[in-house]
């Protein structure tokens, strides 16, 4: 850590200066295709009055939209509380996924950025937003090249007023996905969660009620609206609404970011979608949701993955839908103690919890022979009751999962 911190800034200026000029940006829909396709014509609809934001609201909660950026909160409902606060009014986009494993956004923003972007200005017309603050990952250059290219194009097509759109780059902190450590860190100051209540909804950027999105979230809006919320709910499973983007890692044959239904299985992701387990690997485990849902193992790889429901009585949840798929030819115990230390790391410090606990819990772990299970549990009551905000509440999950699970691999 402390070589990190103590990097030169003439070097990090070097390297940012790089991924500036260097970026190979892919081929993706731009404005203008976008446009010819139909594109921005249903915010256009809404700007005019031929569709009321409460229809739209009505929609999107027919179709079971909920964020996608890990936390599962109905998106139209979100419009409604944002609604109920007294203007003025901001809007933030999150861009940071930094969810171990997670890459659909990245995926979405490099091939259609419109459609996102499009989803925003209709939230934001939704809830007359005053401006919309683009909070984007900085280990992704070519979408900062995308965006900063695609948002000009709009505000040409005076389609975005000049400003309206203001692009941020986050600067690497895991804590900064969390949406008020993002407000804090669009405000300027140091990335740490703030204690709620007050919710952003009410009391978000800069003291304004804030409606927050996570990208994918927004992407879907335009094809939810033009193409029915029975069309989207339809491609779920039973029970489980609406379609998914699974960010697919690990011992399978084909990695990638899978369009799957709600309430898919792992085992199905594996077998269906991604080509089967890598040759020579068996499946043994796997991550529901990235590095903070949980360590599951095989025989529960049957239970469908969706917000709550089964995943939820297992103590694991399907969080941003990045699934790391493991095999006989790795041991738990070493992958919770990686993702532990991720924790560590990653911890804002702002709470004892969790800057004490996961630290607490990295060195129980390592300790090799006498596993000191009592002080693990007791650990894990306390970060989970006490800890400010979804860090330190979820990061004794492997732990717990690993003692449930995989005691042959301590
Ligand atoms: Fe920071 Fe962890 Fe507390 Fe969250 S739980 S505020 S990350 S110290």
């Amino acid at each position: 850590d402390r070589e990190v911190d103590e990097a030169s800034a003439e070097g990090l200026l070097r390297m940012a200066a790089a991924s500036e000029t260097d970026v190979r940006v892919p081929d993706y829909v731009g404005f203008e295709a976008y446009r010819q396709a139909g594109g921005y014509q249903l915010l256009q609809r809404v700007r005019d009055g031929a569709l009321a934001t409460d229809e739209i609201i009505a929609v999107l909660g027919d179709a079971g939209l909920k964020g996608l950026g890990g936390a599962g909160f109905p998106a139209g409902k979100k419009w409604q509380f944002v609604r109920s606060y007294p203007g003025p009014r901001l809007m933030s986009i999150n861009g940071d996924e930094g969810e171990p494993g997670t890459f659909k956004d990245r995926i979405y923003l490099e091939r259609d950025p419109h459609r996102t972007l499009e989803g925003a200005l209709i939230a934001a017309h939704a809830v007359e937003a005053e401006r919309i603050y683009f909070y984007m990952r900085d280990e992704y250059p070519a979408v900062l090249a995308i965006l900063r290219a695609e948002i000009a194009a709009l505000e040409a097509a005076g389609i975005a007023s000049p400003g309206f759109i203001e692009l941020r780059r986050g600067a690497g902190a895991y804590i900064c996905g969390e949406e008020s450590a993002m407000l804090e860190s669009i405000e300027g100051r140091r990335g740490m969660p703030r204690h709620r209540p007050p919710y952003i909804a009410e009391v978000g950027l800069f003291g304004r009620p804030t409606l927050n999105h996570n990208v994918e979230t927004l992407w879907w809006i335009r094809d939810i609206v033009e193409k029915g919320p029975s069309w989207f709910a339809g491609l779920g499973k039973p029970g489980h609404p609406g379609i998914r983007s699974w960010s697919v890692s690990g011992r399978v044959k084909e990695p990638g970011v899978k369009l799957a239904p709600a309430g898919v299985t792992v085992r199905e992701l594996i077998e269906d979608y991604c080509g089967g387990m890598a040759d020579g690997h068996e499946f043994k485990a796997y991550l529901p949701g990235g590095a903070s849902g949980g360590v599951l193992p095989a025989s529960l790889g049957d239970i469908p993955l969706d917000f709550g429901g089964e995943l939820a009585k297992q103590g694991a949840f399907v969080g941003s839908h990045a699934v790391v798929v493991f095999s006989q030819a790795d041991n738990i115990r070493d992958v919770t103690l990686n993702l532990m230390n991720f924790f560590k790391h990653e911890s804002c410090g702002k709470c004892t919890p969790c800057r004490e606990g996961t630290e607490k819990l990295v060195t129980l772990l390592k300790e090799q022979g006498s596993l000191n299970e009592i002080a693990i549990r007791d650990l894990e009551i306390v970060m989970r009751d006490s800890s400010i905000c979804g860090l330190g509440q979820a990061a004794p999950n492997p732990v717990n999962h690993l003692l449930t699970h995989f005691r042959g691999d301590l």
